[in-house]
This record gives structure tokens, C-alpha cells and sequence, in this order.
């Protein structure tokens, strides 16, 4: 099977809203007038993203997820995406799988393919999207990681952690009950992008970002780019940590082998969340918990953004955690 055929056979369907899809030397895409293209682009290799014998149709479906989950992040709706794939061979029962998840998921969020580029090589899977963000009387929509004021709400959607317990227990490091396993492991390979909940929290939310590195980096990235502080109830944010919770609620927590300072790490290092974290004005509490009903998607507030630079991290009883308590590296 040559390129072209790989292509028409697993990638080419039948164009949709773009202008012009797959199959001439570039795609158009028509914004709708008075918005703006959001752009974002994130790559999978095996063996460092990936496992090189993950379920092709799960990874389909997360190459794509996490790149939808950046358009959440900017409030941005999807409108299409390229594919770049360097495969190793042309595995026939392998693209139908991968091309079938990818292609739920697009499906899902009314995203359509309109080109890419295909490779023989080490297998890598690199996604650019692009999505739309209003511009309403000259100003843009979108939700930046820059809009954080002091005295704003910190939120988080959904549960962290269960990414990295999947990891960790499938490396070994930890031993976790199998029904916990599954829930964790459909977590990190089947990931939710928050796209509705990213459209909902337009003009409600002052900033946001998408957790893919762990909640204290990214967090980070909110404090840098705003210039401000925050405090974080780190109790509050342990309770965010939910597949265990359904899956085995008589074990919660202690099916599971860990120690509070482990539990804490899994929270607020784990990685591979894709929730979004977002701040909103202390007055915005109303509509934000209205953009969490209409987008079906839970949402906690486990924080506050300060006018102090740092970040502290407080107990249940309001007393800031010592440095050791939060170093969050409890599994290297
Ligand atoms: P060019 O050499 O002009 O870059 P190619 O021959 O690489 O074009 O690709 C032919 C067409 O197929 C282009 O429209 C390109 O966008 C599309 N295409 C190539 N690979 C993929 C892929 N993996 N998924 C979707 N479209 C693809
Ligand atoms: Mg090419």
C-alpha cells in the first residue's frame, strides 16, 4: 500500500465546513467573520507519550484529545485538525483502529481533518488544530493563562491524578485494586478534552490553562504569565482525585497503598489530567457553577489567587503545608 493509498483508504473523507480538505497542496478553512483561529499543535512519540503496544484506537483518540483539550483551555470551538504520522509500517488493522478512534472523537466535537502528512519512520503522531474564538467589539474571547487578578476563585474541573496512579501501577511501582486499575487506566489513555466546559466559561472565567504536566507546573504557568500568587487547600484538591471514589468506594482510600504525602503528590504532580484550571472573579461563582451544570462537567474551587507572588499550599485547617510536606516527588 503506497501514501496515497494509506491515505484515501484510512484519512480521506468527504469534506465538511472547510473551504477545501484533503488532497491539494494546502487545505482552506473560512473563519466565520469576527472570529479569530485558535491554533495549537502537540505531538506523541511511542515510547516517551505513548507505550508502542497501547490499543491503536485508544491512542487515535488521545492524540487527538489532547490537543481538543488546548482549544478548551483558549474557550476556542473546534473546527479541524491535521495529521503528521511517521508509521513504521503500513499495519492495515492497526490504521483502521487508530483512524476509527481518532475519527469517533473528531466526530464527537464536529472536528474534521483536512490534511497531514504520512511518513515511514518511528511511529509519531503529531496534531496542529484549529478552532474559533469570537471577537466581540474588538475584543478577543479567548481564555488566556494571563487574566488572573488577585482576590479571583481558583477552579479545577473533573478528578487529577488517576493518570499517573495508571502509570505507576503499571510500571510497578504501585499495587492498586483492578476495578480502581480500570477506571485509572481509561483515564489516562481515553482522556476527556473539556471542550464544552471551555466554551462555557467564555467572558466567566479571567484565565485557564489545561493540565497536561501536573497541576503545580501549570498552575505555574497561571502565576507567571498573570503576575500574581495563589493559596490552594491541598485537602480540597486530594478530593478532586475521583476514580477511586467510584470505582471502589468501601476501599477509598485505603484499597490503595498510600501515604497522605503520596495521595497529595498524585493531586498536585500527577500529569496527564487534561482538566482545566481556571480562575474567575469571586463574583463570577454563580455563573461559574452554571457553566459547570450547562457543560455537564464537575467543578471544584480549591483555591485563591493572591497579590503575593508564590505559591502556598494550606491545610484543611487553613495552615500552610512545610516545604517538605510539599515536595511532590514521593515516587522518583
Ligand atoms: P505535499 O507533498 O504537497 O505536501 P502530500 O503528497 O504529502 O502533499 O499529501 C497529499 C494530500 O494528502 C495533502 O492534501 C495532505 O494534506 C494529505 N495528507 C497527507 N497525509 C495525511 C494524513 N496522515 N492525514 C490526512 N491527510 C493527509
Ligand atoms: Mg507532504
Amino acid at each position: 500500500m503506497g501514501e496515497f493509498d494509506l491515505i484515501a483508504r484510512f484519512f480521506k473523507r468527504p469534506p465538511r465546513h472547510a473551504a477545501l480538505g484533503i488532497g491539494d497542496d494546502c487545505a482552506l478553512l473560512q473563519p466565520a467573520p469576527g472570529t479569530q483561529l485558535a491554533i495549537s499543535c502537540d505531538m506523541l512519540v511511542a515510547g516517551r507519550h505513548f507505550f508502542a503496544d497501547v490499543s491503536p484506537h485508544k491512542l487515535g483518540h488521545k492524540a487527538l484529545a489532547v490537543n481538543l483539550s488546548d482549544l478548551a483551555a483558549c474557550g476556542a470551538k473546534p473546527l479541524a485538525f491535521t495529521l503528521a504520522l511517521a508509521l513504521p509500517e503500513a499495519n492495515e488493522p492497526w490504521l483502521a483502529a487508530f483512524a476509527q478512534g481518532l475519527f469517533e472523537l473528531a466526530d464527537a466535537h464536529d472536528c474534521e481533518l483536512i490534511g497531514g502528512d504520512t511518513t515511514a519512520g518511528p511511529l509519531n503522531i503529531c496534531i496542529t488544530v484549529f478552532g474559533e474564538v469570537p471577537v466581540v467589539q474588538g475584543r478577543s474571547l479567548a481564555l488566556l493563562r494571563s487574566g488572573a487578578r488577585a482576590g479571583d476563585d481558583l477552579y479545577v474541573s473533573g478528578t487529577l491524578g488517576d493518570a499517573r496512579l495508571a502509570l505507576d501501577a503499571q510500571q510497578g511501582k504501585l499495587s492498586v485494586p483492578a476495578p480502581v486499575l480500570r477506571a485509572a487506566r481509561e483515564r489516562l489513555e481515553r482522556p476527556t478534552p473539556r471542550v464544552a466546559l471551555g466554551l462555557a466559561l467564555r467572558g466567566v472565567a479571567s484565565a485557564a490553562i489545561d493540565l497536561s504536566d501536573g497541576f503545580m507546573g501549570d498552575l505555574g504557568h497561571i502565576l507567571e504569565c498573570s503576575r500574581v500568587g495563589a493559596s490552594v487547600q491541598v485537602d480540597r484538591l486530594v478530593q478532586c482525585i475521583g476514580c477511586y471514589a467510584e470505582a471502589a468506594p468501601a476501599e477509598h482510600p485505603l484499597g490503595i497503598d498510600l501515604s497522605v504525602e503520596q495521595w497529595r503528590t498524585l493531586a498536585l504532580a500527577g500529569g496527564d489530567d487534561y482538566e482545566l484550571l481556571f480562575t474567575a472573579p469571586a463574583g463570577q461563582r454563580a455563573a461559574v457553577a452554571r457553566a459547570a451544570q450547562t457543560s455537564r462537567t464537575p467543578v471544584h474551587r480549591i483555591g485563591r489567587i493572591d497579590a503575593i507572588a508564590g505559591l502556598r499550599l494550606l491545610d484543611a485547617q487553613g495552615r500552610a503545608l512545610e516545604p517538605h510536606d510539599a515536595s511532590f516527588d514521593h515516587f522518583a
